[in-house]
């Protein structure tokens, strides 16, 4: 298996402490994706929590196995060497993870997909203001939107290049996730609205009306023409970025029929 090359190990022990410390995980099952050396590992296990740790690197596997023999004996922890985007996870209530910056989309999304309690994820600090960025607003992006229908994200901590080894060039930024029970805005085929927020903002500086018409083929004949004739033209005038959460849901339960 490929070892990723986005490998920046924490070595800030004060900021390791307070990543474990935001969610109570104590008797938990706890999912850490990418323990690296195993740094919030310990912690995590330190403070009572059953971990998961999926590692995609075969050579840290068994550094992981070594240093853990004990908790993995127990069965407190749970290595599975495999990659988060597409591996078999065992069940898990809670995600406490450092994620490699190169996997946060996908891994996020198969997160959300799968469900969980709540998350207290590190990223890139670019990535976790777009996620947190608002709908209607400029920076507002597709990440921020499919993000924002399903889970409520709360900004924790920004850590500095300095917290880790080697240094990276950018800032991380900690974010906690918390699934909503029930969406804000229901929506009807989520395969589909995924399709329309991806579509529009591929074409972010156009109208509602010119990117559904450019992107006819990939939204569906059907259900572009009923966002054509029956969305108030105050949408179909915007632009993705202007849309609120409110709007995306209705643009897409229109064109579900
Ligand atoms: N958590 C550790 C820490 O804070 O020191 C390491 C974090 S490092 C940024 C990311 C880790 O994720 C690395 O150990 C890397 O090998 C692992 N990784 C990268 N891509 C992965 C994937 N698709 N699935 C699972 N682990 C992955």
């Amino acid at each position: 298996m490929r070892a990723p090359h986005d490998q920046h190990f924490l070595v800030d022990t004060e900021a390791v402490e307070r990543i474990s410390g935001y969610a109570d995980v104590s008797g938990r099952n706890v999912l850490e994706i990418g323990p690296g050396k195993g740094i919030l590992t310990e912690s995590l296990l330190r403070k009572g929590a059953r971990v998961i740790a999926v590692e995609l690197d075969g050579k840290l596997v068994p550094y992981l196995e070594k240093r853990f023999s004990g908790e993995v004996k127990s069965g407190n922890l749970t290595i599975v060497h495999g990659d988060a985007i597409r591996c078999e996870i065992p069940d898990f209530d809670l995600v406490v993870a450092n994620l490699p910056y190169s996997a946060s989309s996908k891994i996020t999304f198969r997160l959300i997909g799968m469900g969980f309690e709540e998350a207290v994820l590190m990223y890139q600090k670019e990535f976790a203001m777009k996620m947190m960025a608002l709908p209607g607003t400029s920076e507002c992006g597709r990440l921020s939107v499919m993000v924002q229908t399903y889970a409520k994200v709360m900004p924790l901590l920004e850590l500095l290049p300095s917290s880790f080894s080697p240094k990276p060039k950018v800032k991380s930024y900690v974010v906690r996730l918390t699934l909503k029970d029930e969406l804000t805005y229901p929506i009807n085929n989520r395969e589909l609205y995924a399709i329309i927020v991806r579509e529009l903002f591929s074409h972010r500086r156009k109208t509602i009306r010119k990117a559904v018409n450019i992107s006819k083929n990939n939204i569906g004949i059907d259900e572009s023409e009923r966002i054509l004739s029956c969305v108030s033209e105050d949408i179909l005038k915007k632009r993705p970025q202007e849309l609120t959460l409110k709007e995306f849901a209705e643009l897409s339960n229109t064109a579900s029929g």
